[in-house]
C-alpha cells in the first residue's frame, strides 16, 4: 500500500485530540456570545422554541432577531458591537433554549481542525484547556453532527 495512504488513514483514525481535551465554561464569561460579528445559525425548530421561550409571536421574533439567507439558512442577528442580539447583562437571555451551535462550542470544525486552531481559540475562550476532560469519541460525534 502507498505509504501516504497508510499515513492518511492513520491520521483519520487519530485526530490531534485523540487523548481528549480540557474544556470547562467559566462562570460569568460571555466572550463567545459577542465582540465580533458572526452567524449563530438557528433551525426552524430553534426559532420556534426561542420565540415561545420569549413569549412573542414567531414572526415578530424573526422580524427583530433573525437574518435570512438566500440559501434558506437563518442566523440570529447581532448588535453593532458584534454581541449576539440575545445577549444581555446577565448572559444568554435564552440559555435554556439556546441554539445547538452555542451548545456545541468550542467543538466546532474550524476550532477542532488543528491543535493550532484550538490554541488560538484559547485566546478568546478562557474555558479552553481548563477543567473537564472531553473524550475524543464525543468530540468526533459532535463534529459529525454539525456536517
Ligand atoms: S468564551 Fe468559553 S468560557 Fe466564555 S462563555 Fe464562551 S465557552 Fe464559556
Ligand atoms: S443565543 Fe445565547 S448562547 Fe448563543 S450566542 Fe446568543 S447569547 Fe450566546
Amino acid at each position: 500500500m502507498d505509504p501516504d495512504l497508510i499515513s492518511d488513514a492513520h491520521l483519520a483514525d487519530s485526530p490531534w485530540y485523540k487523548s481528549g481535551v480540557k474544556f470547562s465554561c467559566q462562570s460569568g464569561c460571555v466572550r463567545c456570545c459577542g465582540g465580533a460579528p458572526g452567524d449563530v445559525f438557528v433551525s426552524r425548530a430553534e426559532v420556534d422554541a426561542i420565540a415561545a421561550h420569549m413569549n412573542i409571536p414567531v414572526q415578530e421574533f424573526e422580524d427583530s432577531f433573525v437574518r435570512h439567507y438566500s440559501s434558506g439558512r437563518m442566523s440570529l442577528t447581532e448588535r453593532r458591537n458584534g454581541d449576539c442580539i440575545l445577549l444581555n447583562e446577565k448572559g444568554c437571555g435564552v440559555y435554556d433554549v439556546r441554539p445547538q451551535q452555542c451548545r456545541d462550542y468550542p467543538f466546532w470544525p474550524e476550532v477542532m481542525k488543528s491543535v493550532f486552531a484550538w490554541i488560538k481559540e484559547a485566546d478568546r475562550c478562557p474555558g479552553i484547556n481548563v477543567g473537564e476532560i472531553h473524550a475524543a469519541p464525543k468530540i468526533a460525534d459532535l463534529l459529525r453532527s454539525q456536517k
